[in-house]
C-alpha cells in the first residue's frame, strides 16, 4: 500500500484524526493554511473526483456532510468556512486519494491562487 493517505485509515501513519465513520475519515492538515484545516477522506481508495464514478456520488455527499458537521463542531457555521478538491497536479493535488479540504477561521479570498 503506497498512498499516503490509506496508510492513516490503516493506522500505520499517525494523524490527529478528528472523526471516523464506515465510510470515511478526517483528519487535521499536517500543514495547515487557516486555523482550522481538515481534510475529510473517503475511507475507498479514489484518486481524484475526475476518478469517481455514478457509484461513488453517495460517497461524494458524504463526504460533503461530514464537512459541513464538522465545520460547525469547529465553530465555523457564522464565520463561514471553504471546502476545497483540488483535481490534478496543476490544480494543486498532491495526494492522490481523493481528499476534501475544510478551511476556516480566517478571511478566505477570492479567486483562490
Ligand atoms: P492536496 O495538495 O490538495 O493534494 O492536499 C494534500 C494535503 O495533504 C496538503 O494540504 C498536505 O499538507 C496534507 N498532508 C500531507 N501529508 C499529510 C499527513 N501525513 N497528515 C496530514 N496531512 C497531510
Amino acid at each position: 500500500m503506497d498512498c499516503l493517505f490509506c496508510r492513516i485509515i490503516a493506522g500505520e501513519i499517525p494523524a490527529d484524526v478528528v472523526h471516523t465513520d464506515d465510510r470515511s475519515v478526517a483528519f487535521r492538515d499536517i500543514n495547515p493554511q487557516a486555523p482550522t484545516h481538515i481534510l475529510v477522506i473517503p475511507r475507498e481508495h479514489i484518486e481524484s473526483l475526475d476518478e469517481a464514478t455514478q457509484r461513488d456520488e453517495s460517497t461524494l455527499g458524504h463526504l460533503l456532510r461530514v464537512a459541513a458537521r464538522l465545520a460547525n463542531q469547529e465553530g465555523l457555521s457564522e464565520s463561514g468556512y471553504r471546502t476545497v478538491i483540488n483535481t490534478g497536479a496543476g490544480a494543486g493535488q498532491s495526494v492522490f486519494h481523493l481528499h476534501l479540504h475544510v478551511l476556516g477561521g480566517r478571511q478566505m479570498n477570492w479567486p483562490p491562487g
